[in-house]
């Protein structure tokens, strides 16, 4: 029997790691007043791949999808419709207890690292609990718990003190490490330094960085600060209301942007210089993001694009190839074309 929601792509065999097609999550409208309001598509039609290695920064603002697309990645979340494969394998719709031996080589880190850690446990047992999941031995698993502490930064001697006897910075640190238990290939990183004061920022984005080359880690991080992703990233996807508008090298998007949003997004980044930063010009956008369970009609981003003309109103545009190879653009009329 096919199913409604069945891959509608051929498995790539080319170098990707993770491949995602036309991946939409639709949640259903809550009741009000008796009568359900309109469903939600949270995520529509996303499709991205991430190579072996290479980090991927997904960015947009607050509630674009971009945290709901990371939670379906890594099988937190189940899809509404679309395909994803990881290593050349389709893993949509494999039951949680078959997906176990992939799931070790799919991990993810959170953006609050005190909810995601159980309070009641120790830190050697919240990180040995994905390898005794896996069958590891309790000795062993404890073991290599003392070993991922001392490669996050963190002392050995801490294994058997609770969550709340560390800071933030060093909390997120056992959910990196919680993170590496199992050996994963991927990991998905959802705003994994936006709950941290500023000066414990730099320090988790640069274990990040090290523990990503030194284990050749491919890295999918979600951000709304587009200085973070430029640091840490190789690549760039930049989504609005649940659809990738821009997609290329970090240097091809940061240097010459070529949808609408994109600029504007980077316009509001500061700058180093502080005569740059006083000369360049700030698009501000006009609103907040419309809700998606009343996304608008054609383009999206219409409604708050200084470039809209009649054709955006009804047309929904296509990403497609624009200037650089590698770089696409979801605009009718865009820049550096
Ligand atoms: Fe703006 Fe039109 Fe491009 Fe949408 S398609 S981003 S409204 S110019």
């Amino acid at each position: 029997m096919t199913r409604p929601n069945a891959p509608a792509f051929a498995i790539p065999t080319d170098s990707a790691l993770l491949s995602v097609r036309d991946l939409t999550k639709t949640f259903p409208g809550r009741r009000r007043l008796g009568r359900p309001s309109a469903p939600v598509r949270a995520v529509d039609g996303v499709s991205l791949d991430l190579g072996a290695g290479e980090t991927l920064g997904l960015v947009g603002e607050s509630g674009c999808g971009k945290s709901t697309t990371g939670r379906m990645l890594v099988r937190l979340l189940e899809p509404t419709s679309g395909a994803i494969a990881f290593d050349g394998q389709d893993i949509t719709h494999v039951p949680q207890r078959r997906l176990r031996p992939t799931r070790r080589h799919l991990q993810m880190i959170f953006q609050d690292p005190y909810s995601s850690l159980n309070p009641r446990q120790t830190v050697a047992r919240i990180i040995s609990e994905p390898l005794l999941v896996q069958g590891t031995s309790a000795q062993a698993a404890r073991d290599k718990a003392a070993e991922l502490l001392d490669l996050v930064g963190l002392s050995p001697e801490h294994l058997d003190r609770h969550p709340h006897q560390f800071s933030g910075g060093q909390a997120q640190r056992i959910g990196i490490a919680r993170a590496l238990a199992t050996g994963p290939r991927l990991i998905v990183a959802d705003e994994p330094v936006s709950a941290l004061d500023v000066s414990v920022q730099a320090q988790i984005v640069n274990l990040l960085e090290r523990l990503q080359h030194e284990l050749g880690l491919a890295l999918l991080f979600i951000a709304h600060d587009l200085s973070v992703v430029k640091r840490i990233c190789d690549r760039v996807a930049v989504m609005y209301l649940g659809r990738i508008v821009e997609v290329g090298d970090k240097r091809d998007v940061y240097d010459t942007p070529a949808h609408p949003y994109t600029r504007a997004l980077l316009s509001a980044v500061p700058l180093p210089d502080p005569v740059a930063e006083r000369r360049r010009e700030r698009i501000v956008l006009l609103g907040d993001p419309p809700s998606p369970a009343a996304p608008p009609s054609g383009c999206a981003f219409h409604p708050r694009c200084p470039k809209a003309q009649e054709i955006c109103r009804t047309r929904r545009p296509a990403l497609t190839a624009v200037g650089p190879a590698s770089r696409q653009a979801a605009c009718h009329f865009p820049e550096n074309g």
